[in-house]
Parts: structure tokens; sequence; C-alpha cells
């Protein structure tokens, strides 16, 4: 007989039929009762076991993350908290778990406990629920842009060019770093290395990207990233997932309107797939909320927040503008800010942003048309001659989710900006092509995935909402 996954057998349309279910065990009560969990629900299945009728040494191996397969007649329950139970006739352990040495037990772990044991947290509610929801928003993100005539393109993981993340960059080599090969001056002579030169981790398709853009109308990116930046922030990874569409024609308005309706999108098709996870999510930020000072309190549950995202319009806001509300507002005049915003031209931090989404607007804001200097090579120039078509999304405890821009389509334009920042023609000849042949106007945008998981389940460390984190130092499992 073949096994029927809990999320099904939990609808109850087997009702007093005989069933099979197998998956671990949650909890073991009064030697009677096995709380049972497949992974395909939060929901446990509870399993009653006549004590009469299994030995007692076979009793004596069902402990918390124990493997079983149990076969009984699903009947409808008589205790609370759940609608179906299974009356067990047959039961196999597959694989103890020794409670002696098991790490997981049925009480609250720290999530720094669970980080260190990243190969078995998932047997948790709370990670078993945050990487369903992960999953559930990696499928909504290709339908979007499936039903919308985008195509799926593969960036290369591998890049030979660094005119994008220069000292951000993992190296790619297969030299023997013992006896690595010099030129006559003396240097590492990469021409020995695996591919006749440097080569490193991407840390963007988009280049690569807006070459599809040019012929296919509009694609998207969804992969691996790497950023060796040594920042031991809650929000930054080494290896991160990134969307990144770019779409032909469209200007920075089209990329807003794309950027907030797919957000939405994926967004909602999470709160309609993921019902359980998300309440029980929902259920654990509340209590966390209950141990935090009134002042640093969010005021609106998960669910509150993901509705608000789905419901209402981000508010679009130049970062003159932004600059402006900022360097009036308190935490700036009183010196609250670690970085004081006294003029046009600063970069925003993660503090300023988060002031302006969660104390100023109070909602999703997109920044736009920032200061040239402080954004890359690519981004279209204003008539100002200062500022560029660029835009972040910014979202309450997190900061920038989001940041694209239109692309500086004009050849001549792109050459001078090049030169004026140091990025050698060279070695973007192909990129430059573009521009030379059957230029365009586009657009795009590159999405954090773990960020947007971030948000989508309460969590507040990046660490939380990937399997195995990368972070400095840190490359375990
Ligand atoms: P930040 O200022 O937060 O470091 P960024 O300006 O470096 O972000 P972009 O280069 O615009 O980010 O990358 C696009 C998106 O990728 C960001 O909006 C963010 O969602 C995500 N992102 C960037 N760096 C990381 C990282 N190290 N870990 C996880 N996500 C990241
Ligand atoms: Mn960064």
């Amino acid at each position: 007989m073949k096994h029927t996954k809990i999320v099904d057998l939990l609808t109850g349309k087997n009702l007093l039929h005989e069933v099979k279910a197998k998956g671990w065990v949650r909890t073991f009560r009064n030697n009677q009762f096995i709380a049972l969990n497949d992974g395909s629900t939060i929901n446990n299945i509870q399993c009653v076991v006549d004590l009469d009728k299994f030995p007692a040494e076979l009793l004596k191996k069902i402990h918390t993350g124990a493997a079983l397969s149990v076969t009984g007649t699903l009947v409808e329950s008589q205790g609370a908290g759940q609608t179906v139970e299974i009356q067990v006739n047959k039961l196999k352990v597959y694989g103890e778990a020794n409670p002696e040495e098991y790490p997981i037990q049925p009480k609250k772990h720290s999530l720094e406990f669970l980080r260190e044991n990243a190969h078995l947290r998932v047997r948790t509610n709370i990670f078993g629920a945050i990487m369903r929801v992960r999953s559930t928003l990696s499928y909504a993100v290709h339908k979007y842009f499936q039903e919308n005539g985008f195509f799926y393109f593969n960036a290369p993981i591998i890049t030979g060019s660094d005119a994008e993340g220069a000292g951000e960059m993992f190296r790619v080599t297969n030299l023997d770093l013992n006896n690595l090969p010099r030129t006559e001056e003396g240097n590492i002579n990469f021409k020995e290395d695996f591919f006749g030169k440097t080569t490193n981790l991407t840390v963007s398709g988009q280049l690569e990207a807006e070459t599809y853009a040019m012929a296919l109308g509009s694609v998207y990116t969804f992969g691996p990233t790497f950023r060796a930046e040594n920042s031991n922030t809650s929000r930054h990874l080494a290896e991160f997932w990134m969307i990144e569409p770019e779409v032909a024609f469209n200007d920075l308005d089209d990329n807003m309107d794309l950027a907030e309706d797919f957000i939405k999108y994926v967004i909602k098709y999470t709160l309609e797939k993921c019902q359980d996870d998300l309440v029980f999510l929902d259920k654990r930020l509340q209590d966390e909320e209950k141990n935090k000072p009134q002042a640093e309190r969010s005021g609106m549950s998960l669910l509150e927040k993901l509705n608000f995202v789905v419901e209402n319009n981000f508010k679009r806001v130049s970062y003159t503008e932004a600059v402006d509300i900022l360097r009036n507002c308190k935490p700036n005049k009183n010196k609250k800010f670690k970085y004081i915003i006294d003029g046009w031209g600063a970069d925003l931090q993660s503090e300023h942003e988060r002031y302006l989404v969660e104390k100023h607007f109070k909602c999703p804001v997109i920044l736009f048309d920032y200061p040239a200097e402080i954004k890359a090579f690519y981004m279209r120039m204003n008539e100002d001659g200062k500022t560029v078509r660029a835009m972040d999304i910014l979202f309450p405890g997190i900061g920038e989710i989001v940041g694209g821009s239109e692309r500086e389509e004009r050849y001549d334009v792109l050459v001078e900006k090049m030169k004026a920042m140091g990025i050698e023609e060279e070695e973007l000849w192909w990129y430059l092509d573009t521009r030379k042949f059957g230029t365009a106007p586009h657009s795009g945008f590159g999405l954090g995935f773990e960020r947007l998981v971030l948000f989508a389940t309460g969590m507040t460390n990046i660490r939380d909402v990937i399997p195995f984190p990368r972070t400095p130092q840190s490359a375990e499992f």
C-alpha cells in the first residue's frame, strides 16, 4: 500500500479507510499519541497507538525525530486541536533518534542554536514554514514572469568581467596556489589559469541579461549571486539568489510599475498558498514582539503587513525630496542617526531608508533619480546632468529590497561615463555592442530573493531564510 502525504490525509477525504503515513515523530505523548509530520504541511497527524497491540520494545524506539511508517484507519478525532487521526494497526520504525544525542527536542530552541544545526533545523515548525514559503515564492516568481511574456535567461555564474563588483568578487581559479605561475615582471600569470584570464563568480547577471533583452524583449534571471563583501549584517549574504528582469522599450516608470506589480503578485500568491505556514509565522512574530519595548514594536502583524503591501500603492519619491525629509527629520537633528545627512549627494544608509519607510511614509517607498556619483555607470543620465534614472524600493524592516534603473542606451554618453568612472571599454566591448547595434531604451532591476523571503516570513536575520547561509568566516555544511 502506498502512503499518503499528511497534508492530504488531514483533508479527511479518506475517512474510515485504511491509510498509510510516513514521517518523523514530533512528539510522543503518554506512550499513546504520536504527532507525526512529513514536511508536506506544518500540521501533524495524530496517530493513536493501542499499547496492548505493540511490543514495548518497539514503542521504546519512538522518540522525537524518529522516522516511522504507520498504517491504520483514518477516523474523526476525539481530542481537541485536530479533525482526524489514525488508529494505528501497523507500525514500522525506520530510524531512531536517540534523545540523548538528537539536538532538536520539542522545546523552543534559539535561532542561533538552530543555525549551528542548519542540517537539522528544517525539522522544526519554524524552518519548515520558512522553507515552504521560500519554495512557494520561487514558484510565484517564475509563474509571474512566464505568464507575462518573459523568457527565463540563465546568466553565467563564472564571469570574465569584473566591471561591476571591483573588490567584492570571489576569484575562480584552478591555479596551484602554492606554486603560482609568474610573468617576467613577477606578477601572477593568469594566462596559465583555466580560462586564460582572471575570472570571478558573478555579482549580477544584468549586463548579460541586457544583451538578451535586446533580442527576446523581456527576460528575467533567477539564480545564485556572489559578493565577497565583508559586511556582517542581518541583510547580507556572500551567496544569495537574485531575480533580475530586463525589458526592452521600458522606461523608468514602466520599470517601477513592473517591480511593484511583481512584488504584489508573488506576495498575494504566497498569502493564498501558504496560509497555515503564514499563520504560524504570524503568531511567532507576535510572541517575539511581546518581548520588545513598546517603541520597537511594529504595530502590524505579519499578515497585516503582507496584506498592506498587496493592497496599497508604493509611495514614489525622488531622491531629492527624500533628502529634504531626512535633513529635517528629528533623528537627524538630534544626531540619532549614525550617519548624519547634511547635504544633497549623500548615499543613504539602511537607517535612513528605514526611517523613510517605517516612520515617515509608513508604506513601501520607491526612491528614484539618484545622484549619478553614487550609482553604477550603466544608469541613464537625466537632463539635469547630475541625476540618473535609478530606482530603489525600500521595505519596512529591511531597507533596500530592489535596486534598478533605466539603462543608458546612448553609446556616446555611456562611453563617456565609463571613461569618467575608470571602466575599461576593451573589457566590456560586447556590452557596448548592444548600444552600437540596434540600441533602444530599456530598463530592469535586481531583487534579492532572500530579502523578499525575510519580508514574507517576518524573520529578521537573512541567515534564517536560506537553507545553508554563506557569510564571512562561515561556510559549514
Ligand atoms: P545594499 O545596499 O543593501 O548592499 P546593493 O545596493 O549592494 O544593496 P544591488 O547591487 O542593487 O544592491 O543588488 C540588487 C539587490 O540584491 C538589492 O536590492 C538586494 O535586495 C540584494 N542584495 C544585494 N546584496 C546582497 C547581499 N549581500 N545579500 C543578499 N541580498 C543582497
Ligand atoms: Mn551592497
